[in-house]
């Protein structure tokens, strides 16, 4: 398959061993459990699907409206710490990967996708300190 950096399609990311491009976004593929995104897609090469490929560019997505130290703190933080009570997916900062990214279509209540979008515009609205001590927050609800 040849590399085309504004692919979109996620059966060629998955069809790739080592790395390819999603929409323009540079993909690697992972061992471990945990897929991620941070600028690039880490895809774990287990347990990887389309809506794993459209939910990690969703991240990517945050990462452009938030700013990389906002992402870091208020996304990429939580999600990897596991905060928070709601399920993983349903998790404000998970909610809107999915729905920027065009992942899970329809499977998410309308109150969570309205707490996810709250949740991005919120922290989006905060300066960058706020934001550090909305974390402790959140971490006691884990
Ligand atoms: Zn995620």
């Amino acid at each position: 398959m040849s590399y085309d950096k504004n692919n979109v399609s996620e059966a060629c990311v998955l069809a790739a061993h080592f790395f390819s491009s999603y929409k323009g976004v540079t993909v690697f593929r992972i061992g471990g459990k945990r897929s991620g995104a941070f600028g690039a897609i880490f895809l774990t090469r287990k347990n990887s699907d389309a809506d794993t490929v459209r939910h990690e560019y969703g991240h990517i997505l945050q990462l452009r409206r938030l700013g990389v130290l906002k992402y870091a703190i208020c996304i990429f933080l939580p999600s990897w710490r596991r905060w928070g009570s709601d399920k993983y997916y349903e998790k404000p900062w998970e909610i809107t990967a999915d729905i920027l990214g065009g992942a899970r279509a329809g499977k998410h209540a309308a109150d969570k996708i309205a707490a996810g979008q709250a949740y991005l515009e919120k922290r989006g609205n905060m300066r960058l300190i706020a934001c550090i001590r909305a974390n402790s927050d959140l971490k006691g609800k884990k």
